[in-house]
């Protein structure tokens, strides 16, 4: 005779309760063979159940040793235990302990799909075994829909998926119909039959008696072990090999579990629709609002940046002084017509154009107004990007004879002149100086409102002999070559002039980096709304959490009959964890989709900006929901993880 299957050494199980510690099973020895049928009878509270949970390793002894084919226990960590559970044993209880959002196939087939069996391989076997068990017309009924000898069968289909060499059954009978437990021992015993090692717990006198081996506990000790002679079983007893104690793990299984899991989290997000729904409702919000925000700034910093654009970015303005609010840039007279020849003669610069301002009273008839008098030169208009509505601007010919033209903005034209009058060709005065219109610039629409000053051009020769009378300039504007670096024009232009004047007596500014620092403001006022949009996120974090949390709870019960028919810690972790990601994930898509209908919904209301999705922030957005589902949902996941199979199994 070899070593027993089974064998408990001095096995005590004590529970720390009260003020002195309970001892549930004292001392226990015990051997059961390869294919022998026990039966554990016993008063209630004799502690039948702590010892088939401890002969199935779902609770490890406290004190003593559990041996299973002679090799110990006590070294096996969870993992190993949890392949003993899954491969060996078949855990038949007495309120059955199925599923009760799966039919009868997928509570048959959970085993296998922690042993990572093929769908289709174990689809099959448990289809096999229910036919067999009679249950083929109620394979794909739920346990509501079965009556409970059904769903014990159910049960049994269950402990047999991955071979149930082992079969465990406490209280097998206890809620049956005696037709139905009858029947429930016929089946046990046809296991027996079989080569099953079938090890089973009733207080039921009757039931013992299809045992060949009877147990008899009273207050956690066996008090009394009979074989009784029956008919020797025909079948050899079933052997299995060593290596469900190496574990082993391929890339493919990995794959599959998780394949799993998602469908499982699928299952379970499904099976509580609304509580999923409020728990993605803070995702919803906070991918929402960071998707929005995002689309939003970069939308005003387009409207910004096209805005200046439409100024003419490639322009750099001259000034006389040291910089704004120089005091002295009064005093300075070296911008002069000299500087403006050389300028013009440079290859990158596309235009340029001097400045000298003043303001003076116009009239035209009995209709005076004042208005802001620009001399500049016949490029000017090229340089600011101003388009001529009607007539023309003054000709190079104008400006060198210092003709008595001017070009006046819509703003002037409608001031003057009336609506059906011709402006073009009309004599008006600039304080005494008569000059005539000869053109019109259309209107521009500016980025800080709509301008209400009245703007008049006039040649800057016009200008400096006729109405101010100085020989310098206020500024000069150069437009650069478009294909030219405006940086570097910069450098050259500051080069040039010093070497003029002999120092460094004006400054210069350009479009680009008033553009740069635009650009860098709105970034950081994104960046500012956008953290305020992602502590919402974190808040719907917390009660993705929260949920998860009591998800745990509620399904404690759940979680103890997966681990007691075979599921790892790590696949209790993942399914919780992917259910986190899952809803997360779920949360940002519709939250992606409500900011593309804010998207569509906002230029109703808002014309001046519009919102810009970047596929950037959608990325991102995905991305955050992903690890705001790993972070949140980790402790939850860890939690289930960590429950104790035993109790989670009695809660319910
Ligand atoms: P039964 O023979 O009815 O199946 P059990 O094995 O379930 O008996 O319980 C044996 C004894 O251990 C009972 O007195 C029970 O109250 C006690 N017991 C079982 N589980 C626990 C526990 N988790 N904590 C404290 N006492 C327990
Ligand atoms: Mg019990």
């Amino acid at each position: 005779m070899g070593v027993p299957l089974l064998e408990l050494r001095q096995v005590c199980r004590i529970y720390p309760t009260g003020d002195e510690p309970f001892r549930a099973l004292d001392s226990v020895d015990l051997q059961v063979n390869a294919g022998e049928m026990v039966a554990i009878i016993g008063t209630s509270g004799s502690g039948k159940s702590t010892l088939m949970n401890i002969l199935g390793c779902l609770d490890p002894p406290s004190l003593g040793e559990y041996l299973i084919d002679g090799q110990t226990t006590a070294e096996l960590n969870n993992e190993e235990l949890a392949r003993l559970r899954r491969n060996r044993f078949g855990f038949i209880f007495q309120r059955y302990h199925l599923l009760p959002h799966l039919d009868a196939i997928q509570n048959s087939e959970i085993p296998a799909i922690y042993a990572g069996i093929k769908k289709t391989d174990r689809k099959a076997r448990a289809i096999q075994l229910l036919v067999r068990l009679g249950l083929e017309e109620r394979c794909q009924h739920r346990p509501g829909q079965l009556s409970g000898g059904q769903q014990q069968r159910v049960s049994i289909a269950r402990a047999l998926i991955n071979g149930g060499q082992v079969i465990l059954a406490d209280e097998p009978t206890g809620a049956l119909d005696s037709t139905s437990g009858e029947e429930m021992m016929t089946l046990l015993g046809e296991l027996h039959q079989q080569g099953h090692t079938v090890i089973l717990v009733t207080h039921d006198v009757e039931v013992a008696a299809y045992a060949e081996r009877i147990i008899e506990m009273r207050d956690g000790r066996i008090i009394s072990d009979k074989r009784q002679n029956k008919a020797e079983t025909t079948a050899s007893p079933k052997s299995f090999s060593h290596d469900d104690f190496t574990s082993v793990t391929g890339l493919r299984t990995i794959v599959g579990r998780i394949g799993e899991a998602s469908r499982m989290a699928w299952f379970a997000m499904t099976s509580h629709r609304m509580r999923t729904l409020l728990t993605m409702l803070g995702i919803i919000i906070g991918i929402t609002a960071v998707v929005c925000v995002v689309a939003l700034g970069q939308g005003a910093q387009q409207k910004i940046v096209s805005d200046i654009n439409s100024m003419g970015t490639n322009v750099i303005d001259i000034s006389p002084g040291k910089g704004w609010g120089d005091t002295h840039s009064s005093t300075i007279h070296t911008l002069v017509p000299s500087d403006l020849k050389i300028l013009k003669s440079q290859s990158y610069i596309d235009s340029v154009t001097p400045t000298l301002s003043t303001s003076a009273q116009l009239r035209y008839r009995n209709v005076t107004a004042s208005a802001s008098i620009s001399g500049v030169s016949e490029e000017y208009f090229r340089v600011r990007g101003l388009e001529i509505d009607q007539g023309s601007i003054f000709s190079t010919e104008e400006v060198k004879r210092l003709a008595q033209v001017v070009v006046i903005d819509s703003n002037t034209s409608k001031k003057l002149f009336d609506d059906k009058e011709d402006s073009i060709g009309k004599v008006i005065l600039l304080g005494n100086l008569p000059c005539r219109v000869i053109g019109i610039t259309q209107e521009k629409e500016s980025p800080f409102g709509n301008n209400q000053n009245l703007n008049v051009w006039i040649p800057y020769t016009s200008a400096m002999g006729r109405l101010i009378g100085q020989r310098y300039f206020s500024s000069i504007t150069v437009r650069v070559s478009d294909s030219f670096d405006n940086a570097t024009a910069e450098q050259n232009i500051i080069q040039l002039l010093t070497r003029r004047h002999g120092t460094e007596d004006f400054y210069t500014n350009s479009s680009d980096t008033i553009l740069k620092t635009i650009n860098k403001t709105t970034a950081t006022m994104t960046l500012l709304v956008a953290a305020i949009a992602v502590i919402s996120l974190v808040v719907g974090g917390i009660g993705v959490m929260n949920i998860m949390l009591v998800s745990v709870t509620e399904r404690t019960h759940e979680i103890g009959i997966r681990m007691a028919v075979g599921a790892r810690q790590s696949d209790i972790m993942q399914q919780f964890l992917i259910e986190a990601v899952l809803v997360c994930l779920l949360g940002g898509s519709i939250g992606i989709l409500l900011s593309y209908g804010v998207g569509l919904i906002f230029p109703l209301f808002v014309s001046s900006i519009a919102m810009k999705f970047s596929p950037l922030s959608i990325v991102l957005a995905f991305a955050c929901s992903t690890l705001i589902g790993i972070i949140f949902g980790f402790i939850p996941a860890r939690n289930a993880a960590r429950l104790d199979p035993v109790e989670a199994l009695s809660r319910d």
